[in-house]
């Protein structure tokens, strides 16, 4: 049975995430704890034709103890070999595929200031890489596979072999591999998820009220020619790739300089093995001009002082509080998972594909544009029960677009 379904999700990422087509390379960035699926999506490629699979493999313990033993210089640095590997690959027309699995609690030890560094160290080094990828140039995908420490926080109650059992079935519900046919099935979700896209870039908004019981009153802008995606999205070269298996929302990009208010944190963040939690940010004309955290102060200092951008907000999703991943009632620790079962908006760059024609302009256009551009990209959550969206039209019509956490429209 579970040999089965972990067939069925290597055969889903392969067709449906990144949408692997003829002689084409696959490279995926995969935990060593994880090889046992990453080799049967690496022979599902091959089934499906792939050239070559390429395998970055990594391994969180021996990054912490870098961390924790290495001279201070390390993580300013990232050797040229591994930009060009994957600049290389991203030239050549690669799909990518990262599997996501971290342990929350892993950095707990080491100082914020070492992990902020390296991550900007990697995120500039990445850049274009990342702008390939962030602007649709290559197909990419992010899954999660469990393992025993990530799966132990999410259930410590249970021994890790349980925890990792009991994680794998709430995985298998959520990315839909319990279905007879798991690929018509997401074809089945992303039009749906497309429904409720169209009927936001019908309305075409100005401008977005976020309010609820625990104090966020934040009012987003959205910029001239502002498009919503999301579900299935397209390469350049016109492949249909779903980038987050699994993924319930509809994204946009805010007014770069359009944001005001305060908004709260309604689940805890982990950031490259660092947690935090119950967090606020006040915004004045898009710009952080205040935050506080009950935990994780420091990694949140860092993530809002990577550059000038991620002072800024890039993506604005909506996820309804009444929908799968929410509905299962658990924190996962895992953004992709946290995400996708709540309203949330990111910190940093903006995807170009949020305004009409945005995948071909400069970064001097998209600026011109109102979108957001940064070396990060960090989303974080604030759906909650009670949450209301009210959506201001250009003809200053109201419309109410979330009521009491879930979509106020009949879709
Ligand atoms: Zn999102
Ligand atoms: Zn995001």
């Amino acid at each position: 049975m579970k040999e089965e379904q972990l067939q069925k999700y290597a055969a889903l990422v392969v067709k449906t995430g990144v949408n692997i087509q003829k002689n084409q390379t696959l490279v995926i960035m995969s935990p060593i704890e994880c090889a046992e699926f990453t080799r049967l999506v690496t022979e599902a490629a091959y089934k499906e034709g792939a050239r070559e699979v390429v395998i970055h493999w990594n391994d969180e313990i021996s990054t912490k103890i870098k961390y924790l033993h290495g001279p201070d210089e390390i993580f300013d640095e990232v050797p040229n070999w591994q930009v060009e590997s994957m600049a290389s690959y991203s030239q050549a027309g690669a799909c990518f595929l990262s599997i996501s699995a971290s342990d929350p609690d892993l950095m707990k030890e080491v100082d914020a200031k070492r992990i902020s560094r390296a991550q900007k160290a990697k995120q500039l080094a990445l850049r274009e890489h990342t702008e390939r990828l962030m602007s649709n140039k290559n197909s990419w995908c992010v899954v999660s596979v469990p393992t025993r420490a990530w799966a132990s926080k999410i259930f410590p109650g249970l021994d890790a072999e349980e925890a990792v059992e009991k994680l794998w079935d709430k995985i298998f519900k959520i990315v839909r591999v319990d279905r007879y046919d798991p690929v018509a099935a997401w074809k089945e979700h992303t039009d749906i998820l497309s429904s409720s896209m169209s009927l936001l870039n019908k309305y075409n908004f100005k401008k977005l009220h976020f309010t609820n019981s625990i104090g966020t009153d934040l009012v987003i802008e959205l910029p001239k020619n502002h498009l919503w995606l999301g579900g299935a999205e397209k390469t350049s070269g016109g492949t249909e790739f779903i980038a987050n298996i699994p993924t319930e929302e509809v994204f946009s990009a805010p007014k770069k300089d359009g944001v005001n208010g305060i908004v709260y944190s309604t689940k805890p963040l982990n950031y490259g093995g660092n947690l935090v939690n119950n967090f606020s940010l006040t915004f004045e004309d898009g710009k952080v001009v205040d935050f506080s955290a009950e935990e994780g102060y420091d990694t949140l200092k860092g993530i809002i002082e990577t550059d000038e951008g991620s002072k800024y907000l890039g993506e604005v999703a909506l996820v309804p509080y009444d929908s799968p991943i929410s509905n299962s009632g658990i924190i996962f620790y895992n953004t992709l998972y946290d995400e996708n079962a709540s309203c949330h908006l990111a910190l940093g760059r903006a995807y170009s594909s949020c305004i009409a024609d945005g995948d071909e302009m400069s970064s001097e256009e998209l600026m011109k544009a109102g979108i957001n551009t940064s070396l990060a990209h960090v989303d974080f959550m604030i759906g909650s029960e009670d949450l209301n969206i009210t959506g201001t039209t250009y003809g200053d019509e109201e419309i109410p677009v979330f009521r009491n956490g879930n979509w106020a429209f009949h879709l």
